[in-house]
């Protein structure tokens, strides 16, 4: 007995030998193989909810915007980037999606497949900011540039749609028109009738992908016209179609 005892004393003295050194090793790699998968994934929810934050304050001063410009109703500020200016969102910071690489250089376009994304173009950041406020991560959708997607001519159905009469349409314009007509004369046997206006995106943000390769896995952040959040595929009509009543 006393011979073992002094045996484990003895025994530290030693080390560690390279077998266990290396079992060591290995363990604390296979934990950080658990661990840092769920870290990078609530590290991504709280940036998504961080966008979600900016989202919200985004639609809160639209209304603001809207109640303090005492003109028609229904009217919507033509950039996003007014209400920094009007200092209704005074920190800039706010125009940027924290799961945006860029940084807002790319503006509201979509980071993968952009061509596939026309109306892309004229989203904030590209062209529908002040060149001093520049960066933006989102796309505002009732933006006063215009449209180039829009293929119904300036009278659809009888319907006058550019409202401001300057000869075009813009993307502001020709929102109002799909919001109230629907998209029959867009998609053909598109949803033909109001959207409803919790399905109805003002600000989008597509930095939310998670599938690079499909178009159908892609997650993007909408704010509505009533402040209702939802997620949908770049193609957010064919989501709201299946929930609208018919
Ligand atoms: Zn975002």
């Amino acid at each position: 007995m006393r011979i073992l005892v002094n045996r484990m004393r003895r025994a530290p003295a030693k080390g560690f030998t390279l077998i266990e050194l290396l079992v060591v090793i290995a363990i604390i790699a296979l934990l950080a193989g658990l661990i840092l998968p769920v870290l990078a994934e609530s590290r991504r929810r709280a940036r998504i909810t961080q966008c979600q934050s900016q989202l919200s304050q985004f639609h809160k001063g639209i209304v603001i915007w809207n109640d303090t410009h005492d003109r028609f109703s229904e009217r919507y500020p033509d950039r996003l980037g007014t209400m920094y200016f009007e200092k209704i969102i005074p920190d800039a910071r706010a125009f940027l999606c924290p799961l945006d690489p860029s940084l807002g250089h790319e503006g509201g376009k979509p980071p993968i497949a952009a061509s596939q994304y026309p109306e892309s173009d004229e989203g904030p950041g590209v062209n529908s900011l002040p060149t001093d406020h520049p960066y933006s991560s989102y796309l505002y959708e009732f933006n006063g540039a215009k449209c180039s997607w829009w293929s119904g001519g300036t009278s659809v159905s009888g319907v006058n749609v550019d409202t401001n009469g300057d000869g075009s349409v813009s993307w502001q314009e020709a929102k109002f028109y799909q919001q109230k007509y629907g998209d029959s004369f867009l998609y053909g046997s598109g949803y033909d009738g109001e959207y409803p206006r919790t399905w109805f995106p003002v600000v989008r943000c597509f930095w939310h992908a998670k599938l690079p390769d499909s178009n159908a896995e892609q997650e993007i952040m909408n704010v509505a016209m009533d402040g209702n959040f939802f997620p949908s595929g770049p193609k957010w009509e064919l989501e709201a179609i299946k929930y609208v009543p018919k």
